[in-house]
């Protein structure tokens, strides 16, 4: 099959959107205000020591200050939640992340209810997600707000298209099907126990795949002219990284789609610095 669709580049648009970030940093540095982000990971687990050291990076590239403070896998809820009671309170920090997953002592719950809502740049507290239901001012979660974006860099009008999300979870499908909804799309969200996944895909102008499985997309089940973004990480049999979606076949039946990697993860870090200078800002009055 020839690959006909246009690949939506999330490293060509996050240098777009983090040189705006490096300039909204310079402008309230002017001012006297360095936003900071304190990104807290407790224990060794491999893949979030390398998402950390990433998100880390990223801060310092834009011109943001950064703090990652790193604890043993041994440290108690109580401590943890003093941390970010601490963090709360710390003046130089406008965001805090806390990487999930925690061990399976901690509360994970608890301890992101515990984050300052006006700290909260990966968007998971309840406050946040109340915002994002009822249409007010609040965090995004990032990786949904990263497709947000790369539908707005097509020029994409999601008013009276049909979007169907793949996958419900809390940090992913359900945050990015109110953003569809917000945007006026018809949204329909597929999970697990959807019946027939192929007859939903196949009436969808977008798609959001979110599930975490390889080829849980594949071409026979996109209609010609479907925007495809695909938010699976996943790796192949050769061990490299790859979506939810057969790339390969469906490129040759969509008309946009990000390819994996270099689609959707890069914008996810990018969207995670565009929380945390709006966060700055609003907290130094500069923000509309
Ligand atoms: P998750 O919490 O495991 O949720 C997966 C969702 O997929 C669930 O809602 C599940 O349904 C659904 N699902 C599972 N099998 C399905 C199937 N055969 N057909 C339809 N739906 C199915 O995962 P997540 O945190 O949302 O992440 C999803 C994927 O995105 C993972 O690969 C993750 O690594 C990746 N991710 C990438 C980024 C990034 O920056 N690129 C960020 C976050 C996540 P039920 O609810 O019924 O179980």
């Amino acid at each position: 099959m020839t690959p006909t669709a246009k690949i939506i580049d999330g490293v060509a648009l996050s240098k777009q959107l983090r040189e705006d970030v490096a300039k909204r940093t310079a402008a309230l540095k002017a001012r006297g205000v360095t936003p900071g982000l304190a990104v807290v990971l407790v224990g060794e687990n491999q893949a979030s020591q390398v998402y950390v050291r990433n998100k880390v990076k990223a801060c310092s590239d834009a011109g943001l200050h950064s703090v990652l403070e790193k604890y043993e896998a041994a440290m108690t809820e109580a401590e943890l939640l003093a941390r970010v009671d601490a963090l709360n309170n710390d003046p130089s920090i406008h965001g805090i992340l806390v990487q999930l997953p925690l061990p399976a002592h901690i509360d994970a719950h608890k301890v992101i209810e515990a984050i300052s809502p006006a700290k909260d740049v990966d968007g998971f507290h309840v406050a946040s997600a109340g915002a994002l239901m009822v249409g007010q001012p609040g965090f995004w979660p990032c990786t949904p707000y990263g497709c947000m974006k790369m539908l707005e860099s097509i020029g994409y009008d999601l008013r009276g298209k049909h979007a169907v999300v793949i996958g419900r979870s809390n940090i992913v499908g359900k945050p990015m099907a109110l953003m569809l909804l917000q945007k006026n799309a018809t949204v329909t969200v597929c999970h697990s126990a959807t019946a027939d996944l192929k007859a939903m895909t196949l009436q969808a102008d977008v798609i959001v795949a979110a599930v975490g499985k390889r080829n849980v997309l594949t071409a026979d089940m996109v209609k010609p002219g479907t925007v495809v973004l695909d938010v699976g990480m996943n790796r192949d049999d050769a061990g490299k990284l790859c979506g939810d979606v057969d790339f390969a076949g469906v490129s040759a039946v969509a008309s946009h789609i990000t390819p994996v990697p270099g689609g959707v993860g890069p914008m996810t870090i990018t969207m995670l610095l565009v929380n945390t200078i709006e966060a700055a800002e609003r907290e130094a009055g500069v923000h509309p």
